[in-house]
């Protein structure tokens, strides 16, 4: 480190507070000013969409304050804190406080974005009741959504991916009347092949849930009590709250408006370095040697490779094959989707007890896998055998 200028990590979710610790392992003494828009606080991200059932409050699911992260870290972490612009010739942020009216500068000596990602907008809706809306990516917006619930039963899901999924099964057990609505024909089904979904979703019906697969919302309407929402097929659901759950899209605004080369997330190598050899990228904003992955196991490996990078030892990053446990505890599900455009064909072996779906390609190689009910026990001995996303 040349300038005594700081190493700047920008955002405080999974990806920055891991990138520190990792970095601090190896490191106490350069200087770190840690930035973020919210509040600093360090919380599990995926507990969001399975803390309702348990009554788990944000402050319940928040473990540790700006200020405890601070001392930890050997930080200096300045919280509400907007970052506006990014100058990579002068190495300079623009920052706007929540509380301030004036914008400040603050220079950089290396520069890290871990600035995750925003939730999907949702296709054009007609109708008055969009403030019955909610979408969940942070903290704030499950204490919102939660507080909101207050005296409501019925909740409308749009989009039965992994986290429309997971809220279902979380307020099914929290005793809401879910409604879940998805224009897929079956659950999860940019991840599951069908007779996996399919599983899932006949656990789900069996606790109450109702899906309206192969259809869309149309229009939202305020009612008296609650709400009306109806579908493509002229279909009405009455409800209290509506969550939208469409996935995500890195945050690339800052980046791009820096110049930095951006594709679906900012565009970074092996190494985690972006197109200037300055600013690295990690986490749910960083599409890495072409794989952008809204998963925490991938910025895991990508925080201690990048520490050590920063530290003076350059590595570069492996991912290997990624299970994710799916949180329907109703049904327990794992996958291990193979990557997109991979060629191959499902086989599948199920029975009443869950379902076993392997991704080969024709020379017999593994690419991916699906596990639902008793058959997840097989997650340790598929996820050996399974290609890695990236050597
Ligand atoms: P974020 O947590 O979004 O953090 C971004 C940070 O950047 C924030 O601190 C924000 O304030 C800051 N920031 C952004 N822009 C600026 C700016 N301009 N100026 C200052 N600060 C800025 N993954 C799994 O592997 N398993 C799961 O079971 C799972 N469940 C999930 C459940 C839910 C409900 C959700 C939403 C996600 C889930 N994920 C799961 C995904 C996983 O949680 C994310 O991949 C991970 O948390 C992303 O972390 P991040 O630090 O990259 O982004």
């Amino acid at each position: 480190q040349l300038s005594g200028d700081p190493l700047v990590i920008l955002g405080t979710g999974l990806a920055g507070y891991s990138l520190a610790r990792e970095f601090r392992k190896l490191d106490r003494n350069t200087p770190l000013l840690i930035i973020t828009s919210d509040d600093g606080t360090f919380y599990s991200k995926p507990l969001l969409s399975a803390s309702l059932s348990h009554g788990q409050t944000a402050q319940q699911l928040g473990t540790s304050s700006a200020e405890d992260m601070a001392r930890e870290l050997a930080a200096e972490i300045l919280v509400h804190t907007r970052v506006t612009g990014v100058d990579p010739s002068t190495r300079t942020l623009a920052l706007q406080q929540e509380s301030a009216d004036h914008s400040a500068e603050i220079h950089y000596d290396r520069l890290v974005l871990a600035t995750g990602a925003h939730c999907r907008p949702l296709p054009r809706i007609e109708g008055d009741a969009h403030a019955n809306l909610f979408r969940i990516n942070s903290l704030r917006d499950y204490h919102r959504f939660r507080t909101a619930l207050v005296g409501r039963k019925r909740v409308l899901v749009i989009g039965a991916g992994l986290i429309g999924c997971e809220f279902a099964n979380d307020l099914v057990q929290a005793d809401f009347s879910v409604d879940l609505v998805d224009t897929l024909n079956w659950p999860l089904a940019s991840l599951l092949p069908e007779a996996a979904g399919r599983d899932l979703q006949g656990a789900l019906e069996s606790y109450g849930v109702r899906f309206h697969c192969d259809r869309s919302v149309q229009k939202l309407l305020c009612r008296r009590r609650g709400l009306l929402a109806q579908l493509d097929d002229g279909q009405t659901i009455e409800a209290d709250i509506v969550l939208a759950a469409l996935g995500l899209q890195a945050n690339t605004a800052l980046a791009k408006a820096a110049g930095l080369a951006v594709h679906h997330g900012i565009t970074v190598d092996r190494q985690l370095k972006s197109s200037d050899p300055h600013i690295y990228a990690l986490g749910d904003c960083a599409e890495v040697d072409g794989h952008l992955l809204f998963f925490v196991a991938p910025l895991m490996a990508c925080a201690r490779a990048l520490a050590k990078t920063l530290s003076g030892q350059p590595t570069a990053v492996h991912y290997a094959a990624i299970p994710v446990a799916v949180k329907t505890t109703l049904r327990p599900t794992t996958v291990c989707p193979p990557h997109p455009g991979a060629r191959g064909h499902w086989q599948i072996d199920c029975d009443a007890t869950g379902v076993c779906a392997e991704f080969r390609s024709d020379t017999g190689q593994l690419l991916g896998f699906a596990l639902t009910g008793a058959a997840i026990t097989r997650r340790e001995p598929l996820s050996r055998e399974c290609e890695p996303i990236m050597r």
